[in-house]
């Protein structure tokens, strides 16, 4: 019922000849979006040439932006900037942008109104510190970092966002949390957005895994009940293994 999605998220990496390489080599090959979304959030100066040569199931994503939609922020990318270039999907959150750039609760919320307002689909990132998971507080930062991505959104919004659970101890690290422990955080996540918005609500909301995901853990993830996509990094550079992550089924 949930339509599952999956999306590349190459970081900083990659040249423009190689995202080019890389666009021509997926862009016909990519499941159609009856089956699963396809997303591939990009680095902002290759947006646009992305989007130029997206095909028809393939969707282009940016990694960040700001909430304000002009002004004086030297080195700032507006919402509107990525609507107007064709770019229809927006990562905010990502742990990487809250431990080394100063994203907040707050300034993920703000992105999260300025990217609905915009008609961007904001895949928003939660996710838990090693110490934090070996501590027993994996439920409550969760909890605590959905609730406040999603305040003062519709209940239609609600809906459509898309989270991102992203165990930080396995970002990168090629140590994938299990399909079971992923499921059982995300079936959690799900319970906090029932909690606040009811069970249709939380039914609605798709909710991916991120950490270490690459082709030969892809299926196991997809199978569990709550998990409803992929966030990937690493295994999603090379075009190859990025097709048989969306080609999954
Ligand atoms: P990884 O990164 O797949 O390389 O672990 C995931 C992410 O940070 O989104």
């Amino acid at each position: 019922m949930r339509k599952p999605i999956i999306a590349g998220n190459w970081k900083m990496n990659k040249t423009r000849d190689e995202a080019l390489q890389f666009i021509y080599a997926v862009k016909d090959h990519v499941a159609s979006t009856d089956v699963v979304e396809s997303v591939v959030c990009a680095p902002f100066p290759y947006l646009r040439c992305l989007v130029k040569r997206q095909g028809a199931f393939l969707r282009v994503g940016a990694q960040n932006m700001h909430f304000k939609s002009a002004g004086a922020y030297t080195g700032e990318v507006a919402p509107e900037m990525l609507t107007s270039i064709g770019v229809s999907y927006v990562v905010l959150g990502h742990s990487e942008r809250r431990e080394m750039f100063n994203e907040t609760d707050e300034t993920v919320n703000k992105k999260v109104h300025a990217a609905f307002e915009n008609g961007l689909t904001p895949i928003i990132c939660v996710g838990e510190s090693l110490e934090q998971r070996e501590t027993g507080a994996t439920n409550a930062v969760v909890d605590t970092q959905t609730v406040a991505a999603l305040e003062g959104l519709t209940v239609e919004q609600v809906k459509r966002v898309v989270i991102a659970y992203e165990p930080i101890w396995a970002i990168g690290t090629g140590r994938t949390a299990t399909a079971e422990q992923a499921n059982e955080t995300i079936g959690y996540i799900r319970s906090v957005i029932e909690r606040a918005y009811g069970r249709e609500v939380a039914e609605a909301v798709r909710i991916q895994y991120g950490g270490s995901v690459n082709p030969s853990n892809i299926k196991e993830l997809m199978a569990q009940e709550h998990i409803d996509g992929a966030l990937v990094g690493g295994a999603s550079l090379d075009p190859k293994s990025f097709l048989s992550l969306v080609n999954y089924q």
